[in-house]
């Protein structure tokens, strides 16, 4: 009888433990892969004194390209 606790409070222990490394491990690739989603970008502001317009789309932006997408393309 205790032993079926025990092994039950193990497996419990084990699965948590097992998602808390799965966690991290995801979060920690999602971050390599894609640095930029794991930081917050602020809200464009349309108060924005010096937007400038990409050069490939059109799109208003602060920087010289709306996007990396269209930095790539530019090149
Ligand atoms: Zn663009």
């Amino acid at each position: 009888m205790i032993r079926a606790l025990i092994g039950v409070l193990i497996a419990a222990i084990v699965a948590a433990f097992m998602r808390a490394v799965i966690g991290m491990i995801s979060r920690e690739v999602s971050d390599t892969l894609n640095p930029k989603a794991a930081a917050p970008q602020p809200p464009p502001s349309p108060s924005q004194a010096a937007l400038r317009k990409c050069p490939v789309c059109g799109t208003y932006s602060p920087g010289d390209y709306c996007s990396d997408l269209c930095r790539d393309k530019a090149k």
